[in-house]
């Protein structure tokens, strides 16, 4: 089996990630991709950050009919900040060595991995694949992680969660940059006013 995981904060999940995910799942022959909202983010502040359930329950909207896309809550669960070495070390537990794991997420993320929790240890856990805008140029990584890291470039990520909220705040339309059930879930939450 090959496994992408898709992490991300999605505050909230719009098109751009569901792009990204089906591009990948497409490119690389994933059996499935399996998306992990995380609790929180090391290293980030909460300004804005709306609560993991909000988020996790988008994520279950947004990707309802594609059926090789499922949610996980695992960092939600675990709680505390949400480091990719633990959440990779458990769904490799779970599926086995047999299996390969992709750890799928933007590519400024990426970026900064050489500075994540046991960051040496996360090549021997997963292949990493950091997607972004085209034309975007991902800083040079050390090469232990650097054979392990694929860019790829998805126009979609012109959409940003940044932007939605921004949007949100000065009371603009969202429509068309998430899925509608997304968007009236927002709506209906009074969610990023
Ligand atoms: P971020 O800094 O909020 O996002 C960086 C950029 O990547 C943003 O432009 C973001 O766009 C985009 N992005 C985020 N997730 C994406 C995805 N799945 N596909 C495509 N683009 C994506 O990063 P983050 O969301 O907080 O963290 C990304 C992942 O890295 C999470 O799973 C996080 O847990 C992990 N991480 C781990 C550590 C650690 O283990 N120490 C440290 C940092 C991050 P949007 O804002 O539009 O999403």
């Amino acid at each position: 089996m090959r496994i992408g995981i898709m992490g991300g904060t999605f505050n909230p999940i719009h098109y751009g990630h569901l792009v990204t995910a089906e591009v990948v799942r497409d490119k690389f022959k994933l059996d499935k991709v399996i998306f992990v909202p995380s609790y929180r983010t090391p290293y980030k502040g909460r300004r804005d950050l709306i609560s993991s359930s909000h988020r996790y329950k988008m994520a279950k909207l947004a990707i309802e009919n594609n059926g090789y896309f499922s949610v996980s809550n695992i960092e939600i669960k675990r709680r505390g900040k949400s480091y990719t070495r633990d959440t990779m070390k458990e769904f490799k537990k779970k599926f086995g060595k047999e299996t390969k794991l992709f750890f799928i997420t933007g590519a400024d993320a990426i970026a900064q991995m050489p500075k994540w929790k046991k960051a040496k240890e996360l090549p021997t856990l997963c292949e990493f694949i950091a997607a972004s805008r085209p034309g975007f140029k991902l800083r040079k990584l050390p090469p232990r992680y650097e054979r392990h890291t694929r860019l790829i470039e998805v126009p979609a990520l012109a959409i940003s969660s940044t932007d939605i909220r921004k949007r949100l705040k000065r009371g603009e339309t969202i429509k068309y940059l998430l899925p509608e059930k997304v968007e009236r879930y927002i709506y209906q939450h009074r969610l990023y006013l």
